[in-house]
């Protein structure tokens, strides 16, 4: 067995009336993102990467948005039972690097809590899971802030 890359994304869209969860934390905004689950678009990001990089298909196969198992769900649990199937599979997390893509609100205050809660999953270390953000200059549906957008590279390493 060798190292393995996987990439992940996922999109959603942004309203009134929903919390806003990324990295599995709550950020204080005027929207939040809609979803079967919580809908925190960089857990998801990351649960495809990890998937990916196992080739064990995607999130929607493992958690499916029509399941009521599902519903409302914290993706921190999502996060965790990927986890479990990544170390079935007999790897273990390098490390993440990820971008969230996102017109308002500023991040900066909110990544390193984020690194702490998904490293803690992963059992990892914090600086092993990178966390950037962006915006779309004003652009297309991130720039409109209809939307929320998040991308994540993952490295597995055989336990071997
Ligand atoms: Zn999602």
């Amino acid at each position: 067995m060798s190292f393995r890359i996987g990439l992940g994304i996922d999109f959603h869209q942004l309203i009134a009336g929903r919390d806003l969860w990324l990295g599995g934390i709550k950020i204080e905004h005027t929207k939040g993102a809609l979803g079967h689950s919580d809908a925190d678009v960089l857990l998801h990001a990351i649960c495809d990467a990890l998937l990916g990089a196992a080739c064990l298909g995607d999130i929607g196969l493992h958690f499916p948005d029509t399941s009521n198992d599902y519903k409302n769900i914290d993706s921190k649990i999502l996060l965790q039972k990927t986890s479990i199937l990544i170390g079935e599979a007999g790897y273990k997390v390098g490390n993440i690097d990820s971008t969230v893509c996102l017109e308002e609100p500023k991040l900066k205050p909110y990544i390193s809590a984020m690194q702490k809660t998904i490293a803690e999953i992963l059992l990892i270390k914090e600086n092993d899971v990178s966390i950037k953000a962006t915006t779309s200059e004003k652009m297309g549906f991130v720039g409109r802030e209809e939307g929320v957008a998040a991308y994540a590279t993952v490295l597995l390493i055989p336990f071997e």
